[in-house]
């Protein structure tokens, strides 16, 4: 593997460019199979034909496979546990899960609206556990998917 960053030659498993001390995926300016340069919109890499990393994209995002990795400093699974006890779903945004949070958090009101407040608080509950877990899974430098419960 390349580094998307400076090119570098890294092992797969490098979390961090040795060379540059960025996130070897982060960058989008060189191919991360042969270490040709890349453009950040480019799909393919024209030089060996894969499909080059994409970077994780900042905002909505509502593609399932988006990966969430993880801030540095690592953001508070305590804080995140409570944003999502005042409104269920806010916590997961406040870890990235932006669009995981906000149709929870629509799912919760549904719920609670059809069964005239019963069903908010599994959902509640549920929600505070989600993103203590997740956000314990980013504390300890796990990388997350979009989608990723528990
Ligand atoms: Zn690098
Ligand atoms: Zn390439």
């Amino acid at each position: 593997m390349f580094c998307r960053n400076c090119a570098s030659e890294l092992s797969e498993k490098a979390e961090v460019c040795m060379s540059c001390g960025l996130r070897p995926l982060s960058e989008s300016k060189y191919c991360q199979e042969c270490g040709a340069e890349t453009s950040e919109k480019q799909e393919i890499c024209v030089k060996c034909g894969c499909r080059v990393h994409k970077a994780a994209a900042t905002g909505f995002n509502i593609d399932s496979n988006e990966i969430i990795y993880p801030s540095n400093p690592p953001k508070s699974p305590a804080t995140a546990t409570l944003i999502s006890c005042f409104v269920p779903g806010v916590g997961q945004v406040y870890l990235g899960q932006t669009a995981k949070g906000l149709v929870c958090l629509a799912a919760t009101f549904a719920l609670s609206t059809f069964t005239a407040g019963i069903g908010y608080f599994p959902i509640w509950i549920a929600m505070m556990v989600d993103a203590n877990l997740i956000g314990k899974k980013l504390e300890r430098g796990q990388s997350v998917r979009q989608w990723e419960f528990f």
